[in-house]
């Protein structure tokens, strides 16, 4: 299990997401990915198999990555080789849902069956992307809105996960949910982020809420000078 790091707010994102990745590092690594998007633009992905400087570098330390918004990921690999492809973030097909996880999805394979016989095709061997690709059949199955489509995969995912999830029609907004792996919120000056441990946004906040196992959160840019922890 490894890191995972997300920021809303003003400033650009992709740098801060380098960053905070980077204070994870010590939790070992095999590959890294960053998912970053503006208001009304679709969702760009790069990653990269080996170190974060390789992403780092593939990316202009984050300034080619054009956004306030986004995602990133340093992957132990649990569900299939160390790989560019295999590295997170996942997306279905559409790009609908964009998401990094942390944990094992231990009925992946029954899931993924499923899935296959809803239409799904999956480019890796990972169990991750079979979570991603089960909040977007529901979210598209019952035309809710993303917490809905969450709510309706944890009920039949079992294993551990911490997920950090982007919504193609929810632009500026990060979905969270755990179970039995970490994840903290943090929030400052109307920015709002996201980490699977504390060092990862300690140079921006001490303002931390701990998401509770089985807890879903919603990430969004807040007022300036908010004073509370949204969860
Ligand atoms: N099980 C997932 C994978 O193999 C996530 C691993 C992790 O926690 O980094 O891609």
């Amino acid at each position: 299990m490894c890191g995972i790091v997300g920021y809303v707010g003003n400033q650009q994102a992709a740098p801060i997401l380098l960053e905070g990745l980077s204070k994870l590092e010590y939790r070992g690594y095999d590959s890294a990915g960053l998912s970053v998007r503006d208001t009304d633009v679709d969702m760009k992905i790069v990653k990269a198999k080996g170190r974060l400087k390789i992403l780092a570098e593939k990316t202009n330390d984050g300034q080619a990555l054009e956004g306030t918004c986004g995602i990133g990921h340093t992957r132990w690999a649990t569900h299939g080789e160390p790989s560019k492809q295999n590295s997170h973030p996942h997306c279905s097909d559409d790009k609908n849902v964009v998401a990094v996880h942390n944990g094992i999805i231990e009925n992946y394979q029954e899931l993924k069956a499923k899935l296959q016989r809803k239409g799904y095709s999956f480019y890796s061997q990972t169990d991750t992307e079979v979570a991603v690709k089960l909040i977007d059949y529901y979210y598209k199955k019952y035309l809710g809105t993303p917490i809905d489509a969450i709510n309706n995969a944890m009920v039949r995912i079992r294993g551990s996960y911490a997920l950090a999830i982007m919504f193609k029609d929810y632009p500026e907004e990060i979905y969270v949910a755990r179970k039995d792996s970490p994840m903290i919120i943090g929030v400052e000056n109307g920015e709002s982020f996201v980490a699977s441990d504390v060092p990862a946004i300690l140079k921006y906040t001490r303002n931390v809420y701990y998401i509770g196992n089985m807890e879903i959160g919603l990430q969004i840019p807040l007022q300036l000078n908010a004073h509370s922890a949204n969860g």
